[in-house]
C-alpha cells in the first residue's frame, strides 16, 4: 500500500463530492479525491458552435466534451423486462454540474415534516430550520438568481441575484395561470445574472446544455474544486473509478479500491476516513459491493436499507402555442436558457386529494429558441407548413410538471446478479416502478395543464392524457442510503454519517429519504457543506 498522506478520500467530483472538498480542504485537511473520470478543458467547450459550423467540425474529426455519452460499456446495468430505467451519468470532473439544469429550489419545512405527518416511510431528522443557514451560505457562494415570491411551498432567500426579465410567452402564462388561480413564480437558477465573487455573469447565449464557457452558472469545478486546489490541500486523481470500500477488524474503513480507466490496473488507497459522493447510484454500488466479514451485506447496511427506497420525481410535457404571439417577429429569447418562470407546489397535506405529497411545474422552452422541432408535429407540407411554423415559432409554450414519487420498499438498486463490468465488478440492476399514489396524482396534474392552458386559450399539440417520461428522466435519484434517527431503518444519521461506520459519511442525495417535488442540487450542496462541517469537528475531538 502506498504512504498514507492525507486526512481523508473523498469518491466523485460533482456537487456534493465538490463541496465536500471545498469545505474540508479549507479546513485545513488533507483530501485525495478519486474521480472516475477526466477533467473537460473549457477551450475544447463548444458552446458557442452554430449547428452548421458543428457539422463541419465533426467531419474534421473534431469532438465536443463527451458530457452525457458515458458508455454503457463502462459500467453497464439491467432493469426486469418491460421496467426501464434511464439512468444519465456523467463520468468526468464535475458530474453532472457540468450540464445541469441549474434550477434551484429550496425545500420548504413542508418537504422535511411530510413524512411525519402522512406516515408514509420514516420521518427527515433534519427540519427547515437546521439547514436554512447552509441554504445562505451555498446561494451566497455560487450565485443564485431569482426573486422575491415566497411561498409556504418555497422558502425565498435574501441572497438572490436579480432573475432574468420574462419571455413574452411567459408574461402570457403568469396572466393565464393567475386567473385560473395558480401563482407562477419567477425561476430560481444558479445563473450569475451580475459579476459575483469574481465571476462574469452571463451574457445569455443560452448555450448552458454544452457547458458553459465562462463558467456563469454553477459548477463544481470552478466554484469550489479551484478554491480546494488553492489551499494546497487538494489531490485529484482521474480516471480513478473506485469499486469497495475496504474495512478492517473493527469494521471501520481503512481504505478503498479502485481500477484505472485507462489501463485496468487495481490499485489500494488506505484511508482513515472516507466521503462517498460518487451520485445516487454509483455510490450505492461502491456500499453494496463493499462487503466483508464485518458487513455482510454491504459496508453499513445490517438494516438492509441500502439500495432500498429508490426515489425520484416522474415527469411529462405538454407543448401548446399562445395564439396572441403567432406570426410576431421572432425575437433572441434565450436568456439564461431554460424557465425564468417556475410554478411551485400549491397543495397542502389538509386538503382531500386522494393522494399523498405533490407536484410543481417547470416551464422551460418558451419563446423562440435554436430550433423549431414542434415542426415534426405539425400536419402537412412544403411551403404551407413552412408558413405554418414561421407563424407558431414565437408562440411555442411548454409545460414540465414533476411529481413526487414516494420511497418504496422494493424500488430498489442491487449487485448480486450475475453481470460484472469489464473490471470483474459486480454492476447494477434497478427496479423501479409507480405506486398507487402516483397513479392518483397523474389525472391532477393533467388537469392542472389543461386549466392553465384554457385560462390562457393556448393551443396545445396533440398530447395524450396519462403518458409520461420514460421513468429516470428526472435524473434526481434520491433515498438508497437514506438518513434517521433509527439505526434500524436507515443508515446515516441526520449529518450524513454512517450509524455503523462513523468514519464514513455519504454526502449525495442518496442520503435523502424522499426526493420531493423539487430539483436537489442546491439541497445536496447544503446537506454536504453542513455534513461535512460536523465530520471536521468530529475529526477536531478525535472521533472518528
Ligand atoms: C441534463 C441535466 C439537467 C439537470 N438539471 C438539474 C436542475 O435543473 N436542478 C437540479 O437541482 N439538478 C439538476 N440535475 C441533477 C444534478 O446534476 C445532480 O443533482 C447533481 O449533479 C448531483 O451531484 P452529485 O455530486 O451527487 O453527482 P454528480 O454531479 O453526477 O457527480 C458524481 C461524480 O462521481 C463520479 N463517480 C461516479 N462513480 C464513481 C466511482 N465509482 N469512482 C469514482 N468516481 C465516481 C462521477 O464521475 C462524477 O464526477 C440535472 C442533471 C442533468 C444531467
Ligand atoms: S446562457 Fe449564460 S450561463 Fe448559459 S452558457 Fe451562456 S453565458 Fe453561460
Amino acid at each position: 500500500m502506498a504512504t498514507q498522506d492525507y486526512d481523508l478520500v473523498v469518491i466523485g467530483s460533482g456537487a456534493a463530492g465538490g463541496m465536500a472538498a471545498w469545505n474540508l480542504t479549507r479546513k485545513g485537511a488533507k483530501v485525495l479525491m478519486l474521480e472516475a473520470g477526466e477533467k473537460y478543458e473549457r477551450s475544447h467547450f463548444w458552446s458557442h458552435v452554430k449547428p452548421w459550423e458543428a457539422r463541419e467540425r465533426r467531419r474534421r474529426g473534431e469532438r465536443s466534451p463527451a458530457f452525457e455519452s458515458l458508455p454503457l460499456r463502462e459500467s453497464p446495468y439491467e432493469t426486469p423486462a418491460g421496467q426501464s430505467f434511464l439512468l444519465r451519468r456523467v463520468w468526468g470532473v464535475g458530474g453532472k454540474t457540468n450540464i445541469w439544469g441549474r434550477v434551484s429550489l429550496r425545500y420548504g419545512d413542508l418537504n422535511f415534516t411530510e413524512p411525519a405527518i402522512d406516515g408514509w416511510e420514516i420521518p427527515w431528522p433534519v427540519r427547515y430550520r437546521d439547514i436554512a443557514p447552509y441554504y445562505d451560505n451555498v446561494e451566497r457562494l455560487i450565485g443564485v438568481c431569482g426573486g422575491d415570491d415566497d411561498s409556504k411551498f418555497l422558502p425565498g432567500s435574501r441572497h438572490h441575484l436579480p432573475p432574468p426579465n420574462l419571455r413574452c410567452g411567459e408574461v402570457l402564462l403568469r396572466k393565464g395561470a393567475a386567473r385560473a388561480g395558480y401563482k407562477v413564480v419567477r425561476g430560481r437558477r444558479a445563473v450569475l445574472t451580475q459579476d459575483h465573487n469574481g465571476r462574469a455573469k452571463c451574457h445569455y447565449c443560452g448555450a448552458c446544455g454544452r457547458g458553459c464557457d465562462i463558467g456563469a452558472f454553477f459548477n463544481s469545478p470552478d466554484y469550489l474544486l479551484a478554491d480546494a486546489f488553492a489551499t494546497g490541500n487538494l489531490t485529484l486523481r482521474e480516471n480513478a473509478i473506485v469499486s469497495h470500500i475496504l474495512t478492517g477488524d473493527d469494521g471501520k474503513a481503512n481504505g478503498v479500491r479502485y481500477f484505472e480507466r485507462l489501463t485496468g490496473e487495481e490499485r489500494t488507497e488506505p484511508a482513515k476516513r472516507v466521503v462517498v459522493a460518487a451520485s445516487t447510484v454509483d455510490s450505492t454500488r461502491i456500499l453494496l459491493n463493499s462487503k466483508s466479514s464485518a458487513h455482510p451485506n454491504g459496508i453499513g447496511n445490517g438494516s438492509d436499507v441500502i439500495g432500498r427506497y429508490l426515489c425520484e420525481q416522474f415527469r411529462f410535457h405538454v407543448f401548446a402555442f399562445a395564439p396572441q404571439l403567432y406570426g410576431r417577429p421572432s425575437t433572441n429569447d434565450d436568456g439564461i436558457s431554460g424557465g425564468h418562470i417556475y410554478i411551485p407546489r400549491f397543495e397542502s397535506p389538509e386538503e382531500k386529494r386522494g393522494y399523498l405529497r405533490g407536484f410543481g411545474i417547470q416551464l422551460w422552452g418558451i419563446g423562440c429558441g435554436s430550433n423549431a422541432q414542434f415542426a415534426e408535429r405539425l400536419p402537412g407540407f412544403g411551403l404551407e407548413l413552412k408558413k405554418e411554423v414561421r407563424k407558431r415559432y414565437p408562440a411555442l409554450i411548454q409545460m414540465h410538471p414533476y411529481g413526487e414519487v414516494l420511497p418504496y420498499r422494493d424500488n430498489r438498486i442491487t449487485v448480486d446478479g450475475t453481470h460484472h463490468d469489464r473490471f470483474g465488478v459486480p454492476t447494477i440492476r434497478i427496479e423501479y416502478k409507480l405506486g398507487e399514489n402516483e397513479r392518483k396524482m397523474i389525472p391532477r396534474m393533467y388537469d392542472v395543464v389543461e386549466e392553465m392552458l384554457h385560462s390562457m386559450k393556448a393551443e396545445p399539440l396533440p398530447y395524450k392524457r396519462g403518458e409520461l417520461d420514460e421513468l429516470g428522466s428526472a435524473i434526481h435519484e434520491h433515498g438508497t442510503c437514506r438518513m434517521g434517527d433509527d439505526p434500524k431503518k436507515s443508515a446515516l444519521n441526520g449529518y450524513m454519517q454512517m450509524h455503523e461506520v462513523p468514519n464514513v459519511f455519504v454526502v449525495d442525495g442518496s442520503g435523502f429519504p424522499t426526493p420531493t417535488e423539487k430539483n436537489p442540487t442546491l439541497s445536496i450542496l447544503a446537506f454536504a457543506w453542513r455534513a461535512t462541517d460536523h465530520m471536521a469537528e468530529q475529526m477536531r475531538l478525535g472521533n472518528v
